[in-house]
């Protein structure tokens, strides 16, 4: 059995939960070590019972809460070595906090954790694959400018998948963020659209995901009930039909549902 909640989703801070009955990790750590604190009590998760937070990137919406956080209850961080560094150029960690620099699939505890590379407009930004005691396969892909092969890899045959479903390009095209940001998120180094999002999910369906959560979905430039509408009309183009072959979600910016179990 495994545990799965998108805490806090978006521009406004990212902290995702994956856990087993015993033991959790978080993917990021962007809102206040309060928030994330008091979000893992409403479900009724003891923070001590988490053994690492795992960074995507140095992003302040990845990572606002980690230093008081990782201290308050002494945790370590994982990240890649590029953002162990940009970590530590930056401060945001405490000294006496440890970064164990990730390359390659490491054991976490009772989890098995791989990093990925993602394209992004960072040091060395990465997603995760995450497998629990049970074989369960969480994998999380946000804030990449495009897919790439390295990243259908690792979301390949993951029960779960949190990907980034961050705009929909003609919102964002006729929205009001001035024109050098709206290039940024539409570059290689930006943001996922709907429609590259939505592009992937069928593909994925077929390998053995079965729960779909779109994730880092933007307030300015998209919907969520867009993001959805978009993902499912792919997947039904491919002849899958929800709530048979596969369960798909909204994240919020803050959840308000209890957790998944799968
Ligand atoms: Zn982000
Ligand atoms: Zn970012």
């Amino acid at each position: 059995m495994a545990r799965f909640c998108p805490l806090f989703s978006g521009s406004s801070g990212n902290c995702l939960y994956v856990g087993s009955a015993t033991a959790g990790l978080l993917v990021d750590a962007g809102v206040s070590a309060r928030r994330i604190e008091r979000a893992l009590w409403e479900r009724e998760i003891d923070p001590g019972s988490i053994r690492a937070v795992l960074i995507t990137h140095e992003h302040t919406d990845h990572i606002g809460g980690l230093r008081v956080f990782c201290k308050k209850f002494r945790i370590p961080v994982y990240a890649t070595p590029g953002t162990c560094a940009a970590l530590r150029d930056s401060n945001a960690l405490e000294p006496t906090t440890m970064c164990f620099p990730i390359t390659d699939t490491m054991q976490i505890g009772e989890f098995t954790v791989t990093p990925f590379c993602t394209s992004h407009d960072c040091r060395e930004s990465c997603g995760y694959r995450i497998v629990l005691p049970d074989d369960r396969c969480v994998g999380v892909a946000t804030d990449l400018g495009v897919m790439t092969q390295t990243v259908r890899d690792h979301l390949w045959g993951c029960d779960l998948i949190h990907i980034e479903s961050n705009h929909d390009i003609r919102m964002l095209e006729n929205g009001p963020y001035p024109y050098p940001l709206k290039r940024r998120i539409l570059s290689a180094v930006g943001h996922l659209s709907n429609e590259a999002c939505a592009r992937e999910l069928p593909a994925l369906v077929r390998s053995g995901t079965t729960r779909i959560v779109l994730g880092h979905i933007s307030r300015e430039n998209n919907l969520p009930d867009l993001a959805y509408a978009t993902a499912r009309a792919e997947l039904a183009a491919c002849g899958l039909t929800e709530n048979i072959d596969y369960v798909l979600q909204t994240a919020a910016p803050e959840c308000d549902r209890p957790y998944t179990v799968f």
